[in-house]
Parts: C-alpha cells; structure tokens; sequence
C-alpha cells in the first residue's frame, strides 16, 4: 500500500470524471519543502510563519524572516506558497514576548497580537514582499479575522510596507492576499471581505473548535470536537457559495482537508483546493482518484441534510470503503 501511495505521487489529484484538485501542503519551515514537493505538493497553501519565532529565543530580524521566505519561495516557483503571517496567542506563546490573559483563544491571538505589535507586523510584511521579489509566487494570509476592520488595517499595512521598501529602493514585489475563514463571525463576511482580497482558506481546525466551542487539544469533552459537525459543514458551504458568487477561489488548510472523508465532502462541496500535511498527501489524492465529481456532490448535499455527524461519518466511510 505504501509504494502504491508513492506511485501517486507523480500523478494529478483528478477524479475519475477529469475534475482536477490542487493538493498543497502545510509546512512551517523551509527545510520541509523539498520533502513536501517530493510528496506530490503543488505548492504550499499553508506556511505557519510561526514555527520560526516559537523556535528562537529572541524575534527574527528581517533579514532571518526574509531568508526563510525565500528559500520556501524558491523550492516551489512558480507553484504558488501561501506564508500566513503570525499565528501566535492560543496555545503558541512567545517566550520573549508573553500575553497574560485568562482566556488565550479568545484573546489576543492571530491577526490580533499582529495589529496589537504593528512594528513587529511591518518588519514581517516587509521580508515577505522581499522575498517574492522577481519570483511573484507569494499569497500573504491573515489568520483569525473576525471583522472587516481588522482586515482593511491588515491591508493598510501590507500597502505600507510596499511603500516603504520602494522608497528604500529594495527589490519586492506585491503578493496575492488571502483571508483565513475561522473565527465563525467571518463566515458572515465573507461577501465584504471578498471585494478587499484575492482568495479565501478555512482553517476547520479553529473554525470548529469556535463554532462547537470545544477545545480542539482537549479529548476528554464529551461533546465531541468534530468537523464534520452538520453545522461546520453548512458554514462552509455558505463561504464557499459566497465567495464563488464574488469569483474568489476557497481553500481548505485546517486538518480536515488531509482526513479521505472530509477531503471527499469538500470536493463535493466546491472547494478549489486542498492543503495537508505533506504526509496525508497520498491517502487524500487517492480518494479523489477513486471518485467522480458529480458523486462527490451527491455524497455532500446528502450529507447537508443530514443532522448528525455521526451520521455524515457513516456515509462517507461507508462510500470510501466501496470505493477503493
Ligand atoms: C486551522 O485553524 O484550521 C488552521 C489551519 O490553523 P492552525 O491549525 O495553525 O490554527
Ligand atoms: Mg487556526
């Protein structure tokens, strides 16, 4: 079965009726990259810019942050790579720079710590247009937005670093911008956020945890944190409606793009790309391989029917089973 996975690698993620479905990878530090293009990546949908300032004892200056970017950049040019600005707060806490709150993932996490600390902000903005100079592969992505103010200050930033490394004569060049879906409330903008930006990634791992309220480190809630939860599935239906009616492409980064089953349903769904673990590449594409579209679709509006995820679980294992 391994070398069978291995023999997929070369291969498109295409279903059986010729629909094909970019597969990325989630990586959080260049060292990882040619091993994830070695898996089949066509680029990187999710860089957590993050791994590099958990790793250090002091912040990365922009020359550190600016050799990273480049090196990821440059394993997958032309393939596009999707660098999310900083995701810390939560349970991802900067040693040299510590947050005391009483409730970290309702605090000051994401693109909050990054509008809270905007020097610090600029100086990564700055090394990512750096590095996109002359290779023009780059999407910048803004984690945890939850209200359309905080994405146009986003922008207004992004715009400034632009300027400023122009007027300091630096070589860059502007990247497509993308907005993670997975704070709920912007389940509800995503038709405002969709004249600001190109492109759209739900990141489930937050947005379930944040729709269901449960801990999504924590096994022993007895509800049960769950992706396929009936009403997940219904938010991200609503997104990617919306954003298609504004022409916006939506991906899927969080874990239940690399789990067969959901991978399936969001097929089916309309997703226009998957971004996993380079790991869970080959179990993904080939469920897509196993797969007609029109199957997918029928599986997914079954599926938005239904009023349990326990339900929505036995249907589609129950077709991965027959299908492969
Ligand atoms: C997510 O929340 O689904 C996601 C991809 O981001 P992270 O897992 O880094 O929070
Ligand atoms: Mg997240």
């Amino acid at each position: 079965r391994a070398a069978q996975l291995r023999r997929l690698c070369d291969r498109p993620a295409q279903t059986l009726d010729g629909v094909r479905l970019p597969l990325y990878g989630n990586i959080g530090l260049p060292s990882e990259g040619p091993a994830a293009r070695q898996s089949g990546a066509e680029g990187i949908g999710l860089y957590r810019t993050e791994y590099r300032f958990l790793l250090s004892e002091i912040l990365p200056v922009e020359e550190v942050q600016l050799r990273d970017y480049r090196e990821v950049l440059e394993t997958f040019a032309p393939l596009p790579v999707t660098l999310r600005t900083l995701d810390v707060g939560g349970d991802k806490m900067l040693s040299y720079f510590p947050v005391q709150e009483d409730n970290p993932f309702l605090g000051c996490r994401g693109i909050r710590f990054s509008l809270d600390q905007p020097e610090l902000f600029l100086i990564q903005l700055r090394a990512m247009l750096r590095a996109n100079a002359d290779l023009g592969n780059l999407q910048v992505l803004f984690p945890m937005i939850g209200t359309v103010d905080e994405l146009d200050e986003a922008l207004h930033l992004l715009a400034r670093a632009g300027r400023e490394l122009a007027a300091e004569g630096l070589a860059m060049a502007r990247p497509r911008v993308g907005v993670m879906i997975e704070v709920p409330a912007s389940v509800f903008l995503v038709g405002a956020m969709a004249k600001r930006v190109d492109a759209f990634s739900i990141g489930t791992n937050d947005l379930t945890q944040y729709l269901l309220a449960v801990d999504r480190n924590n096994v022993q809630v007895v509800t049960p944190y769950d992706a396929l939860h009936p009403a997940v599935l219904d938010a991200i239906r609503q997104v990617i409606e919306t954003a298609h009616r504004f022409g916006k492409p939506v991906s899927v980064c969080g874990e239940m793009a690399g789990d067969p089953a959901g991978a399936l349903l969001l097929l089916g769904l309309g997703v226009d790309g998957l971004s996993m673990s380079p790991a869970l590449l080959g179990e993904v594409k080939r469920a897509i391989r196993c797969v007609a579209r029109e199957r997918a679709r029928q599986l997914a509006e079954m599926a938005l029917g239904m009023e349990s995820g326990f339900a929505i679980h036995r249907l589609l294992h129950g077709e991965l089973a027959r299908s492969q």
